[in-house]
């Protein structure tokens, strides 16, 4: 498959649960002198800070092309749901990003992808752009079940009203096995499984040519040029490297000269 140049890569840092108000200072000022316009014309950039610091990043980031988001979001509009944050009130706090279905949520909370598709639907209501996670145990994988596990986490999504709208909604390949392991996915083995999403997702009414569909797990600055030299793969989730500052720029330099 052709690069798709209409689909400008995108990197995504997600910090998990992890900062503070202080610690978070130091990377935010590191990332606002390091993702300079010039960078940002061939990437774009975005964060994902824990809820109780999207305020500080909004502080940090307002006057700058970088973007950010959250972690998480309800699967409600608003009302008696203790504990959760609504799509409108990260929008209020101006997120632009949602991560749904990250497989820390699927393992330790047993988020389903029925519970996913509704989030996205949250999302996008709400004007937010979701980031659907999907991904395959080391065990589905050595079963060869990696392309039947994904295509039971996209099904859902295939009645979303996103389905017509084109670059609304972003896909991430995270394979199970390589997050916070420090295990990445070969770029041939995520290339294969990317063009399998893209595949999937068009046969599904997707606008296959304006999805934007991103690798997670393990990506550092040494692997990243490699990963984002594929044809299908349009930038990254990172992890545990986007809380290093000068590890997360280059991973954004590479993807910006892929
Ligand atoms: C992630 O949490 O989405 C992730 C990819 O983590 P890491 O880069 O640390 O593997």
């Amino acid at each position: 498959m052709q690069r798709q140049d209409a689909r400008k890569p995108l990197v995504v840092g997600n910090w998990k649960m992890n900062g503070t108000l202080g610690a978070n200072e130091p990377l935010l000022a590191a990332l606002r002198a390091g993702l300079d316009a010039a960078l940002l014309t061939g990437v774009e950039v975005a964060v994902l800070p824990p809820y109780p610091y999207l305020a500080q990043v909004s502080a940090w980031l307002g006057e700058t092309p970088l973007s950010w988001g959250a972690q998480d979001v309800a699967a409600y509009a608003e009302g008696a749901y203790t504990g959760e944050v609504s799509a409108a009130m990260l929008r209020d706090l101006g997120c632009r990003w949602v991560t749904v279905g990250h497989s820390e949520r699927r393992a330790l909370l047993g988020e389903t992808s029925e519970q996913v598709a509704v989030k996205i639907e949250q999302a996008l209501k709400a004007g937010l752009q979701p980031i659907a996670c999907v991904g395959e145990t080391l065990a589905d994988r050595e079963q060869g079940l990696t392309e039947s596990v994904i295509a039971a986490q996209l099904a859902p999504l295939a009645r979303l009203a996103c389905v017509g709208m084109p670059g609304q909604l972003v896909l991430a390949y995270e394979p199970v096995w390589a997050i916070g392991t420090g295990r990445t996915a070969s770029p041939e083995q995520a290339q294969a499984v990317h063009a399998f999403i893209r595949a999937a997702l068009s046969a599904a009414g997707f606008d296959g040519a304006a999805l934007r569909i991103l690798y997670g797990g393990s990506v550092k600055a040494a692997s990243a040029p490699a990963l984002f030299a594929m044809p299908d793969i349009n930038g990254g989730l990172i992890g545990g490297a986007s809380l290093v500052a000068d590890e997360f720029i280059a991973i954004c330099r590479s993807a910006a000269s892929a």
